[in-house]
C-alpha cells in the first residue's frame, strides 16, 4: 500500500493520489522508516504509523522518534 503525504499541510494519502486535495502540491513519499538505519534492510522498509520500533535492528521508527521530539 502506497504512503504519500502533502509536504505543505502533511495530510495523509494512501491511494493514487498524486496531489493534495487542500494545497495542489505535489504529494511526496511518506518517509516512516527506520531511525537508525543500522542494517540495509532498515532503508527499504516503510513502516505503519502505529509502528514504533524497526523490525530489524529495534531502534524507534522516524515517525516514533518525531513523535518524541515533540
Ligand atoms: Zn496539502
Ligand atoms: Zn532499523
Amino acid at each position: 500500500m502506497p504512503n504519500k503525504k502533502c509536504p505543505t499541510c502533511g495530510k495523509k494519502y494512501s491511494g493514487l493520489e498524486s496531489y493534495c486535495t487542500k494545497c495542489g502540491i505535489q504529494l511526496v513519499k511518506d518517509e516512516n522508516r527506520c531511525s537508525e538505519n543500522k542494517t540495509e534492510l532498515c532503508r527499504h522498509r516503510i513502516f505503519d504509523d502505529e509502528d514504533i520500533y524497526c523490525c530489524y535492528c529495534g531502534s524507534l521508527t522516524t515517525y516514533a522518534a518525531e513523535k518524541q521530539n515533540k
